[in-house]
């Protein structure tokens, strides 16, 4: 069975993108069949794929706006062992188009029906907002999961998050659940971030994966060069937090 993720919360720069890439290299190492769909204008997860989103001949855009089979937008050399839909900033202009057309939430659930079974899982990087991008994203999956920064605001926003996860799954998508919520940049010597995530364990509970990845240079490095941490410095604690959640996430889908 296909397991279709969506990466998502609505606050910028809490390690969306780096958890995308990471957890499908992770996982594709572990012999996982893993599509990464980049549903960001900013295109961070096809470069941090190793794919250049400046000339991409075909993108998720086209998927979604001209109707183009899905299978034409693949890309399957990465540098991460999975396959990407890539994205770059003419996603914006989808964005606007598919705001008036009759079931526009559908799209990428529809687009993704001919290969979803030919992955385990399929990752869909979302945009920082609540729009329609980031709609359509929650329409196709059967789960989230949620990056978090452990700091002062983060639980505020995890609250609206739920709620318009419920929302959704009361008007469009009933089977939608939280896959996992992932404690991400964790500094364990800052007393606020051990604070917030002792919170976040008291109100999610087992929601709240295991693994925590720690704020670690080479993850943030590791874009610059293309390529997921463990395939830049495989010996990184980023790299190994991103194997031990992609084992959590697998143990999860048994
Ligand atoms: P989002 O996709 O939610 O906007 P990103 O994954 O792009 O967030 O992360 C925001 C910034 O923080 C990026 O520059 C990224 O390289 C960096 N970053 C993400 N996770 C970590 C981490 N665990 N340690 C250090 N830097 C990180
Ligand atoms: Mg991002």
């Amino acid at each position: 069975m296909t397991k279709v993720i969506a990466i998502a919360n609505q606050k910028g720069g809490v390690g969306k993108t780096t958890t995308c890439v990471n957890l499908a290299a992770s996982l594709a190492a572990m012999q996982k069949k893993v599509l990464v769909i980049d549903c960001d204008p900013q295109g961070n997860a096809t470069m941090a794929s190793g794919v250049s989103k400046f000339g991409l001949e075909k993108s998720i855009t086209n998927v979604l706006i001209d109707g183009l089979d899905v299978k034409e937008a693949i890309v399957k050399e990465t540098e991460g062992d999975f396959h990407l839909i890539p994205a770059n900033e003419d996603l914006t202009a989808a964005e606007v188009n598919l705001l008036d057309k009759f079931g526009r939430e559908n799209f990428l659930k529809k687009a993704l029906e001919p290969i979803k079974s030919s992955y385990d899982l399929i990752l869909i990087d979302c945009p920082p907002s609540l729009n329609i991008l980031t709609v359509n994203a929650l329409c196709a999956s059967d789960s989230i999961l949620v990056p978090l920064q452990c700091e002062y605001f983060a639980l505020e926003g995890l609250t609206l998050l739920i709620e318009t996860v419920d929302q959704l799954a009361t008007a469009v998508n009933p089977k939608l659940k939280i896959e996992g919520i992932l404690r991400t940049m964790f500094d364990n010597r800052n007393r606020l971030s051990t604070d917030v995530s002792d919170e976040l364990k008291k109100n999610f509970g087992d929601l709240v994966y295991e693994t925590i990845i720690p704020r670690n240079v080479r993850l943030a490095e590791a874009p610059s060069y293309g390529k997921p941490a463990m395939y830049y410095d495989k010996s990184s604690v980023g790299s190994k937090a991103y194997l031990a959640l992609a084992a959590e996430v697998i143990e999860k889908t048994k």
